[in-house]
């Protein structure tokens, strides 16, 4: 892996990005876009989204395109909507961040809201899986295609008060498993990253009493993401990075 952004080259690929109008998601929608890549835009804030693709114009970088969704509540038709559009308009996707995620509150097991339960688990689970497997049909149309989801420290050790949002990360680690072994030998190739302790809204809710300039960037994670999603990892999968 290249510490340098520069030496990776993304020219021609076509990279879906949730969650990039703020945080770890704009960053590598960003960073993504200035190694050459078109860069489709999901979320569910669409002023955030516009301020993204902004800067991608500004840089110089190729034309994104923007899908607000909320993915608490979109459908399978929606995805599948997506699927069809992104086929008609670039005829495959080689990449897809599923970067987007809910923290909910951090509270004790015997507090936990059941609602704020199922929204976590819609958001962070449910809807990343729909995303995923409709959007097979477009990844099998790229000659090498990537996939990768977002975990956490607590999707690999549970800590307390942490609650749903760890329970999701270690259902994410494992739908990634199962994913790579299923697609092992394919063009797809499915892998986790573990961004860590990182300077975004969400850090700053889990910690707020926390001294964020101590924190890493979402800029200084930007390699790894490279990594995994251009074709110097076409070999990898099944792995869960951390990109510290
Ligand atoms: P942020 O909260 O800063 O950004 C999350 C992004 O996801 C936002 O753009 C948000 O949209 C979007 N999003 C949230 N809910 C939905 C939804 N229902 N539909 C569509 N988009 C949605 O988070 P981070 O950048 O910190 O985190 C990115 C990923 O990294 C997450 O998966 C997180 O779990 C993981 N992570 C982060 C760590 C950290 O220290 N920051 C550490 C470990 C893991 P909107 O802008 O509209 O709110």
């Amino acid at each position: 892996m290249h510490n340098d952004v520069k030496n990776y080259d993304l020219s021609g690929k076509v990279i879906l990005v949730t969650g990039a109008g703020d945080g770890i998601g704009k960053q590598a929608a960003l960073t993504f876009a200035a190694a050459g890549a078109t860069v489709i835009l999901l979320g569910r804030t669409v002023s955030k989204l516009e301020h993204t693709y902004d800067e991608i114009i500004a840089a110089g970088g190729p034309e994104p395109a923007i899908v607000p969704l909320d993915m608490k509540g979109a459908t399978k038709t929606h995805y599948q909507g997506l699927c069809a559009t992104i086929e008609e308009q670039f005829g495959r996707l080689d990449g897809l961040l599923q970067n987007a995620s809910l923290l909910g509150v951090l509270s004790p097991f015997e507090h936990i809201d059941h609602d704020s339960w199922n929204d976590i688990m819609q958001v962070n689970v449910t809807a990343q899986f729909m995303m995923t497997q409709a959007l097979m049909p477009a990844l099998k149309k790229a000659p090498h295609a990537s996939i990768v989801f977002t975990s956490s420290g607590v999707g690999r050790k549970g800590r307390a008060f942490w609650g749903p949002y760890a329970v999701s990360k270690f259902a994410t680690e494992g739908l990634a498993q199962v994913m790579a072994d299923e697609y092992e030998g394919s063009n797809v190739r499915v892998n986790v990253i573990n961004p860590g302790a990182t300077r975004t809204t969400m850090r700053s809710k889990a910690y707020p009493g926390e001294d964020p300039m101590k924190l890493k960037t979402p800029a200084d994670l930007m390699p790894t993401y490279l990594y995994l999603m251009s074709d110097d990892s076409i070999a990898i999968t099944g792995q869960s990075l951390d990109a510290q």
